[in-house]
């Protein structure tokens, strides 16, 4: 099904688009796919941060810009403060996405940069107007209607007054107005929630801005890829790409405006680049390419049922990690020995409610069951920061510092009963079979003796209800990703019953380094000595107290890291599915004691380019 074009851009609009479509300079570093530059006949080449490797070829749907349908509801008069509420929340969302927008465009080069600046400067000023908000509040107040009927009605009445002005400027201003609207109301109906299942299977999916959420609703046999303007390498929406297998390339400079809908587009996440009206010899170099990426997983796939046992003997656990339930088969597919990490965030995306206890244990015990005798390690929720839940109202959106605020543990011990339904449905799915409890974001010990009591209280009120539940009660581990908590790992190994380290926010945390914002992405590093001596920290002090520890993080499934994590002494990875059977062949190929003398190198070092050589050197030549 195809979307509809674009409504006709006003001047400025076309403008700032013409200027988005030149975008960046094209880096000499990049890759030239099939030596083809943007050329005449419409092939025009973007270049972003590939994020999820694979090649995708389809059509473009345009996420962002089909019509709108707005239903008007009439709301109670004890309705109006939540709908405010609703509309805050909205303009908040719409005020965040403007200025990445803005942010981005500031690294376009030349009249670029400062005609989008100055459309997105507008848009900025319109979102905070009174007159504006001013207006549609009064009608949510007034009309008693919701606040999707209120902007449309309201937009209506000022673009039609612009549309009436002899000024051919003013006149513009009308339509800049209908837009800021739309962006709201796409905000308000949490354009999130629509799904993707309509489109022609095989579309690319074009965006602003892809959530995590949003990704959770693509069906790989759907959505063949997606490419955005904005978006992080190790931020959550990067993190389910990979873990759906679907090529991506987000923080793509020039994207908005230089693709329409029903264009033939090109994503190839392995090396960033979105190429949009291939020409013929491109096109037939990308299909060749995704060919032979396809015969190297088959042949891989091979190695499902090989133990990952290193050339001189020592035998490593591989494991998945989950972001939704729906991926399970293919973990099992892959031979996964257990789930790593199983995030349950996904319970709580995509709707306004929260889930019950009997449909969490429901889920859990879907996964448990598929992983008979092999462990699953079921995380509490870790929500906030960039992982945004709508169950959860304004709060997040609102928080002037989300990853430092009150997400993770810190919620969970905030609500109790958030965590003791959480605990509940995870007690009784470890009566099914090896469930472990992962608690995230943990920075104090304190933090984990008062978990551990709420599960401890909630498991006596099971058994006195006569509910059947996990016995003995399953460890309680924690995630180390916080630097405070690799530094205290010794303490905190004395109350817990494993680690596991999350790379993505160590790092994060350690070099104040957004993980999803694509500005910073270049100073995003894992190798980082501060990063590493955590790591080495935490992994020594869980050996020291004879505790398992596993790495959960990215870092776990990138091969470039494998002889690292290993060789200082990690001996459990957990990764997204589609990265294990390369991790696997790549182990086969290992030499531990040859790892562990590199990895003792590298720990000498204070230059991260230095231990960046060393590691690629070693990788090279084994
Ligand atoms: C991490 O931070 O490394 C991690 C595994 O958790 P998440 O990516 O879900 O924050
Ligand atoms: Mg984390």
């Amino acid at each position: 099904m195809k979307t509809k074009k674009p409504a006709a851009k006003t001047k400025s609009a076309k403008g700032a688009a013409r200027a988005l479509k030149t975008g960046p300079a094209k880096s000499k570093a990049r890759p030239d796919p099939a030596g083809q530059q943007p050329d005449s006949r419409g092939q025009h080449v973007f270049e972003g941060l590939g994020v999820s490797p694979g090649i995708a070829i389809g059509i473009s749907h345009m996420r962002d810009s089909g019509d709108i349908q707005v239903v008007e509801r009439q709301i109670g008069k004890d309705e109006i403060s939540a709908e405010l509420d609703r509309l805050r929340e909205a303009v908040t969302k719409s005020l965040r996405q403007v200025a990445k927008l803005k942010a981005k465009a500031a690294s376009f080069h030349g009249t670029a940069a400062e005609e989008l600046g100055y459309l997105l400067d507008a848009h900025m000023h319109m979102l905070k107007s009174r007159s504006l908000l001013g207006g549609i509040t009064q009608r949510i107040e007034g009309r008693c209607c919701n606040a999707e009927a209120a902007v449309m009605a309201e937009i209506g009445v000022i673009s039609k007054n612009f549309a009436e002005m002899d000024d051919a400027y003013l006149r513009m201003r009308g339509q800049e107005v209908r837009e800021v609207g739309l962006r709201i109301v796409r905000n308000l109906a949490n354009a999130s929630f629509s799904g993707f299942d309509h489109l022609e299977p095989g579309s690319i999916v074009i965006a602003e801005e892809i959530t995590p959420a949003d990704t959770a609703l693509m069906d790989p046999r759907i959505v063949g890829g997606f490419a955005c303007a904005i978006g992080g390498a190790e931020g959550h929406t990067a993190i389910m790409a990979r873990s759906l297998g679907l090529p991506a390339v987000l923080g793509v400079g020039g994207l908005i405006g230089g693709v329409d809908s029903a264009d033939k587009v090109i994503v190839d996440g392995s090396n960033g680049i979105v190429v949009v009206n291939p020409s013929a010899a491109c096109l037939a170099d990308y299909e060749r390419r995704r060919k032979a990426m396809e015969r190297e997983t088959k042949a891989l796939s091979r190695l499902r049922n090989v133990a990952p046992i290193t050339r001189d003997g020592i035998r490593v656990t591989l494991q998945a990690n989950l972001e939704l339930p729906r991926e399970i088969g293919q973990a099992v597919a892959a031979g996964a020995e257990g789930i790593g990490l199983l995030r349950t965030e996904f319970l709580f995306m995509n709707r306004d409610d929260l889930p019950s206890e009997d449909e969490q244990t429901a889920a859990l015990i879907e996964i448990v069951e598929a992983m008979p005798g092999r462990p699953v390690t079921v995380r509490t929720l870790d929500i906030g920061g960039e992982k945004l839940a709508t169950s959860f109202g304004p709060h997040f959106a609102e928080a002037p510092n989300p990853a430092l605020g009150l997400r993770a543990i810190r919620l969970s011990l905030k609500e109790p009963k958030l965590l003791e339904t959480q605990f509940a449905a995870m007690l009784r799915a470890g009566a099914k079979g090896q469930l472990r409890i992962l608690l995230p974001m943990i920075s104090t010990v304190a933090e984990v003796k008062e978990a551990r009591a709420i599960l401890a209280s909630v498991a006596t009120r099971l058994k006195r209800r006569g509910v059947k539940i996990a016995n003995p009660l399953p460890p309680l581990g924690v995630m180390i990703e916080i630097p405070g908590a690799a530094l205290a790992a010794d303490a905190l190994a004395n109350v817990a019953d494993f680690f596991a380290i999350g790379s993505n926010d160590l790092t994060m945390y350690t070099l104040a380094i957004d993980r999803g914002e694509e500005s910073v992405a270049h100073l995003y590093n894992p190798l980082h000595p501060g990063v590493l001596r955590l790591i080495q920290f935490a992994i020594q002090a869980a050996l020291r107290a004879r505790i398992p520890i596993s790495i959960c993080g990215e870092i776990a499934g990138d091969l470039r890291f494998t002889a690292l994590n290993l060789g200082l002494g990690v001996r459990e990875l957990s990764m997204s599915t589609n990265a294990l059977p390369r991790v696997k062949s790549r182990i086969l190929n290992l030499d531990m004691q040859a790892a562990t003398q590199r990895a003792h190198m590298i720990m000498d070092q204070f230059d991260a380019g230095r231990i960046s050589a060393l590691l690629d050197d070693f990788n090279e030549a084994s």
